[in-house]
């Protein structure tokens, strides 16, 4: 009779990134989100890294780097794991996710009304979390000059503009935290006076997928999310493969990246030159572009964010803002009564109506989702 040894039949039941390779990476379920890549990588293991938008081992002789902890599997968004541990901690009863408040608003920074996506309440929350010291850095999304997200650490307000507006492909927005410990000390002990980058207080912005993920992670109390103070989530209906995106773009309106100022998503696809000339294309010629993932995607609202933001709903040039938790409401509270942020009154129907209206538009639209 063969002996059992113990190590071994313990590792067999944990999921490692080899099952995260067979049942999400292979099978195009991978929302290229990052976090398996900044885990591992920032524990110094030396076993996978992000190419392009896919997850991989570094190369063959790094295989045998990984520890089999199966980390990478647990906090993938992907995965079943953790989620109804989270669904109960986030008081998640239906699609739509808790919710504290609903309200729409609108920057006050001119500034920002010129970049911003829809009210720019994602950068004026952020700017206001700068000014008043409540946070040292954020992960947000830039664009390099072919309009490919580039997701980045940012240290100081100044850098703000260039992230705001949305960017339509995806922007693998945990990745930046890979570098989180090498972190220049010109930044951190200079211009923070932070002696232990432990001590970071980080606010992030993503897609709901996104939000999962960091919300996994902090859950298992892991590094490097534990820096994340704020939880920024973007309503999200779908997202795009950039190749794909921009040919299809290309064929339909004649630009090239360099050539588009803003895009945006409004029932149809709204995209403007660097000349001020808007084209307007509908929505579902776009539909061989939308990534994989996406198709099977049941989260619209971004349920595991402080705030979720989006356009459906709100009047022109405001956002829709859910309200999730105490901090999320406290914050957008504070930002309103400090003149950062202009609260929307709706004049046609009380309050109370005009929020449970938005309420079930935004219901139906995850369930419109949900069902495609
Ligand atoms: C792929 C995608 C699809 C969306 N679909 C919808 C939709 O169907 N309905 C709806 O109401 N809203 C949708 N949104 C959200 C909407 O486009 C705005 O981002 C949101 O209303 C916030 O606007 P704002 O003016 O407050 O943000 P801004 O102040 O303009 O800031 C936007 C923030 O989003 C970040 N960001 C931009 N692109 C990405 C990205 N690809 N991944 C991660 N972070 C990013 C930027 O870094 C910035 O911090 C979508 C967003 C994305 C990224
Ligand atoms: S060491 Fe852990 S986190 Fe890294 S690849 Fe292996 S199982 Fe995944
Ligand atoms: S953690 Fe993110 S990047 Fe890694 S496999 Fe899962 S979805 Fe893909
Ligand atoms: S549709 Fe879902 S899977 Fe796709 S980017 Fe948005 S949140 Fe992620």
């Amino acid at each position: 009779m063969t002996e059992v040894k113990p190590k071994k039949t313990v590792l067999k039941d944990v999921k490692i990134f080899k099952n995260l390779e067979d049942e999400i990476i292979k099978t195009n379920k991978c929302c290229a989100c990052g976090a398996c890549v900044a885990y591992c990588s920032s524990q110094g293991f030396d076993v996978i890294k992000m190419e392009g938008y896919t997850p991989q081992f570094i190369s063959d002789a790094n295989v045998d780097n990984c520890k089999e902890c199966g980390l990478c599997y647990y906090i993938c968004p992907q995965t079943d794991p953790l989620m109804d541990k989270l669904d109960n901690i986030y008081k998640i009863k239906d699609e739509m996710g808790y919710v504290e408040d609903v309200i729409a608003a609108k920057t006050t920074d001119e500034k920002i009304k010129e970049v911003g996506q829809d009210g720019g309440l994602v950068t004026t929350l952020l700017m206001y979390l700068f000014e008043t010291n409540k946070i040292d850095a954020a992960i947000v999304s830039e664009y390099d000059e072919n309009l490919k997200p580039l997701p980045k650490i940012i240290y100081n307000k100044e850098d703000l503009l260039k992230s705001s507006g949305t960017r339509y492909t995806i922007s693998s927005n945990l990745l930046p935290l890979v570098d989180l410990y090498k972190v220049a000390e010109e930044i951190i002990q200079k211009q923070k006076q932070i002696y232990d980058i432990n001590q970071l207080r980080m606010a992030f912005v993503g897609t709901p997928c996104q939000c999962r993920a960091v919300r996994k992670m902090q859950l298992l109390n892991i590094s490097p999310t534990h820096v994340i103070k704020y939880v920024f989530g973007l309503f999200c209906m779908e997202n795009f493969d950039y190749d794909k995106l921009f040919e299809l773009v290309k064929a339909e309106t004649g630009l090239e990246p360099k050539d588009i100022a803003k895009m945006n998503i409004k029932k149809n696809f709204f995209i403007t030159s660097k000349v001020n000339e808007t084209k307007e294309v509908d929505l579902h010629k776009f539909d061989p572009a939308v990534r994989n993932h996406c198709q099977e995607c049941d989260e619209f609202t971004s349920r595991f964010a402080d705030i979720s933001f989006g356009g459906s709903g709100a009047v022109q040039q405001n956002s829709m803002l859910i309200l999730r938790s105490e901090k999320g409401k406290k914050l957008i509270t504070d930002a309103i009564i400090e003149g950062y942020v202009e609260k929307f009154v709706p004049k046609k129907s009380p309050i109370p109506e005009w929020k449970a209206s938005k309420l079930n538009l935004l219901k139906r639209m995850t369930n419109n989702k949900v069902k495609k």
